[in-house]
């Protein structure tokens, strides 16, 4: 990148696709024109040579250390974002059943998933906030899991209303527990042997669009019934290492080196938790010190640490408060439709000086305005 065009880069707090660690995308525009020692762009590159077969295992083996994932578990790369996702759960896991897949609903996203999940099977949703709008998750006593329930599903954090669950939810042996991780996934380390399967598209908190990770228990790649459509198996992927057909080679690459970013500059998941922790925390105090004049959507036992939602007194307000906020390079703060108001998206790679600019700008407004 030119330092010129370094320097126009404003803090971005987009919801996804969404800020990615400028040292990242310093290395690939490096080697854009030219991967080192392949004489031609990655993106130029058949995904069965050598170049892009390292790449992707390097990736694999990153995201593997990162995790703590075993070879109990097969880590695809998939394409069809968390959408699909929505569908080949259950169509794998109860499609032909007569068992019943858990939900647990908490926002937006777990929606989309239960409407996709109904055309499979049956379903039961056995948490819904929805009375709340969505602005917190259950704890164990709020809802049952039964020992022979097909899944268990829910979203880690709902990105549109800004509430993540502080840790897994209780869930029996037998069932195996299933999460849509997209947008917080690597924000913190992972219980990971506690899940059957979680997933995560790239393009919140991993990478750019294009690439959605699995990580799926073997035995569970065993269920899929013989006659589903071949990309729709999962067992298609884990057996050919992600290559049943053309994976999003570039989506990958670029996915694999800020993995090794988080490993390497950022020293692995603990020591970004921390970093999310205080980032957060910056905007949620800037919030909670305004005196009423800044309101949080998410009840704050329940409050993300990637995406912050808050409102302001009026629209008029709200809309003078992104003016000046972009004004002052803090951009793409408005929230989604849905909830209104702001959303702030503080993924990975958003830094600590970009969240504290963040704040500083909202005590200053709440300030003049409140
Ligand atoms: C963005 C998002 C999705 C949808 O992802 P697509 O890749 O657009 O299908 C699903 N779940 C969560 C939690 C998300 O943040």
């Amino acid at each position: 990148m030119s330092d010129n065009a370094a320097s126009q880069r404003a803090f971005n707090f987009s919801a996804g696709p969404a800020a990615l660690p400028l040292s990242v995308l310093q290395e690939v525009q490096e080697e854009f024109l030219c991967l080192p020692g392949a004489g031609a762009s990655l993106m130029e590159l058949s995904h069965r040579g050598k170049h892009f077969v390292e790449i992707i295992e390097q990736a694999e083996a990153t995201l593997r250390s990162l995790l703590g994932v075993s070879d109990e578990y097969a880590v695809l790369f998939l394409q069809g974002g968390a959408a699909l996702q929505f569908s080949m759960i259950p169509a794998n896991l109860l499609r032909g059943t007569e068992a019943t897949a858990q939900y647990l609903l908490t926002g937006s996203w777990g929606k989309k998933a239960i409407a996709e999940a109904r055309k499979e099977g049956n379903v039961d949703v056995v948490y819904d906030a929805s009375e709340t709008n969505f602005n917190c998750v259950p704890s164990a006593s709020d809802y049952q899991v039964s020992d022979d329930a097909a899944y268990l599903y829910y979203c880690s954090n709902e990105t549109i209303q800004g509430v993540q669950f502080p840790e897994e939810p209780t869930c029996p042996e037998s069932v195996p527990l299933i999460s849509d991780a997209s947008s917080d996934f690597l924000c913190r380390p992972l219980p990971i042997n506690k899940y059957g399967m979680i997933y995560a598209c790239a393009q919140k908190n991993a990478g750019p669009a294009g690439v959605t990770v699995v990580v799926i228990r073997r035995d569970l790649l065993e269920r899929g019934s013989e006659s589903l459509p071949g990309y729709l198996q999962y067992r298609n992927h884990a057996g050919g290492g992600s290559m049943w057909n053309t994976p999003p080679t570039f989506a990958i690459y670029v996915l694999g080196k800020v993995a090794r970013w988080l490993a390497d500059d950022i020293g692995g998941l603990d020591a970004m938790e921390k970093q999310n922790q205080e980032k957060s925390r910056l905007v949620y105090d800037a919030i909670d010190a305004s005196n009423g004049f800044y309101k949080g959507h998410a009840v704050p036992e329940c409050r993300s640490l990637m995406n912050v939602t808050f409102t302001l007194p009026d629209d008029e307000m709200q809309t003078r408060f992104l003016e000046e906020a972009a004004e002052n390079l803090l951009v793409n703060l408005k929230g989604h439709r849905s909830v209104g108001g702001i959303r702030a998206s503080i993924y990975n790679a958003m830094s600590r000086e970009g969240a504290e600019t963040l704040a500083n700008f909202m005590k200053d407004f709440a300030a003049k305005n409140g």
